[in-house]
């Protein structure tokens, strides 16, 4: 969300009549994106911005600008604490940018209730692959999260939009688009979320549609459909789980037991069997028992995800968690992190193992970073695979056979274009 909220800055900028600083150094505007999802987001902020007061003293022409959820939630604190920033504004304010460099400092934080209505324009540094928003906002509340307090209510872009912009993108040669919303499967505009896909399944130039994130409560049995029925929607959906206990899910205000997520795995791998299914968990939330624990471990053995993303509960200043009692010491929340990741590294390769001697359809990113003379792509469920190429495939749909499997990647022998 937030890479593309940079991408809509950059876009405005460069509209503007702004160009890309080959560095910091060279800059006359510097604008700090900032999350505030995690302590540790924060805290990396917050030492950037005292580095670049220096380039202030040297260029006094150089305004910093502060955008994003920290922006959101501090307002005019960020102005008393760093006299340098010249303006903050949040996640909702983001289309004020081009009128807020022509005034002094300056604040913007105001709920945009129109924000479903504010297309900008986006600049993108990829060609063949594109987040495309949907909604903005968050209604859920859950008791450790700060977006609904940052990025406001619930709001979807209505679809026609949407439509016109992977359009205009496709004609451009981009293959791949991903939909991105807190809560995807709530969108609720002129049609649903199934709607929305069936209506973009039908632009010709588009390959893949994927989409981020899915709240397991409202995933419905018509979204499971499109995934199994469109040709270009992937076969990978991202489904939150943060913990395998009931009583977490209800104190984290999640609004699902962890037998109502199973059911939905179940009925996800029911109807596509080769569904690769991701997942956030968090270890140590306030009175997280060994027992909770236990539960998140049984969760993992059970449902073999194909990756997930695991953080130490880090607790956010204003939300109903960071207020909870019995708070889990740190040393307690990394061994429970390290054995949900060590754990999860063994099932992902186990996974990935089971792929060799398949056929696998790939789209062409780019030139391998890691090795030399190989291209690299993604599977339909969100695999990376690396191969011998020809750079001339990039943006390419290739048949490519699986050979080897390791932890975050797999390799393997191109076999045909298709
Ligand atoms: S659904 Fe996601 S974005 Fe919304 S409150 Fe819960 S964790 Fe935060």
């Amino acid at each position: 969300m937030n890479v593309h909220d940079s991408e809509k800055m950059a876009g405005i900028l460069k509209a503007g009549g702004y160009a890309e600083a080959a560095n910091t150094e060279d800059a006359d505007l510097i604008i700090f994106n900032t999350c505030s999802i995690r302590q540790k987001a924060e805290q990396k902020f917050r030492s950037e911005l005292g580095r670049i007061k220096l380039l202030k003293s040297k260029n006094p022409l150089l305004k910093i600008a502060v955008a994003g959820c920290i922006a959101q939630q501090r307002g005019r604190d960020i102005l008393k604490r760093s006299p340098h920033v010249d303006y903050v504004f949040g996640p909702q304010n983001i289309h004020k940018l081009s009128a807020m460099l022509t005034t002094n400092a300056m604040v913007c934080i105001e709920d945009n209730p129109e924000i479903q209505h504010t297309d900008l324009p986006a600049e993108r540094k990829e060609n063949i692959k594109a987040w495309v928003s949907i909604m903005y906002g968050c209604n859920n509340f859950c008791s450790y999260c700060i977006v609904p307090y940052t990025r406001g209510r619930e709001r979807s872009r209505p679809s026609q939009n949407m439509y016109k912009e992977i359009h205009e993108l496709a004609e451009k040669g981009f293959k791949e688009v991903t939909l991105l919303g807190q809560n995807v499967n709530s969108y609720n505009s002129d049609t649903n979320f199934p709607g929305l896909l069936r209506k973009i399944d039908t632009i010709k130039e588009v390959e893949r549609i994927r989409f981020v994130t899915s709240h397991p409560r409202d995933l419905s049995d018509e979204l499971i459909l499109c995934i199994k029925e469109l040709p270009k929607t992937c076969e990978h959906i991202h489904l939150p789980l943060q913990s395998g206990s009931g009583r977490i899910l209800k104190l984290m205000n999640r609004g699902y037991t962890y037998e109502d997520y199973l059911e939905k795995v179940r009925k996800l791998k029911e109807s596509i069997p080769h569904i690769a299914i991701t997942t956030d968990l968090i270890a140590g939330f306030p009175s997280e028992t060994d027992n909770d624990h236990s539960m998140t471990i049984k969760a993992l053995r059970s449902i073999e995800f194909d990756g997930i993303f695991a953080f130490k509960f880090s607790p956010r200043q204003g939300t109903k968690a960071a207020e909870m009692e019995g708070s889990i010491n740190e040393e307690i929340k990394s061994q429970r992190l390290n054995e949900i990741l060590g754990l999860q590294d063994d099932i992902t390769l186990r996974k990935n193992e089971a792929l060799k001697g398949t056929l696998q359809e790939v789209l062409v990113e780019g030139a391998s970073k890691k090795d030399k003379g190989k291209i690299t792509g993604r599977t339909r469920t969100n695999k990376i695979v690396n191969f011998e190429g020809d750079e001339s495939l990039i943006g390419k749909l290739v048949n490519v056979e699986i050979r080897m499997a390791m932890r975050h990647s797999l390799e393997g022998r191109l076999t045909s274009q298709s």
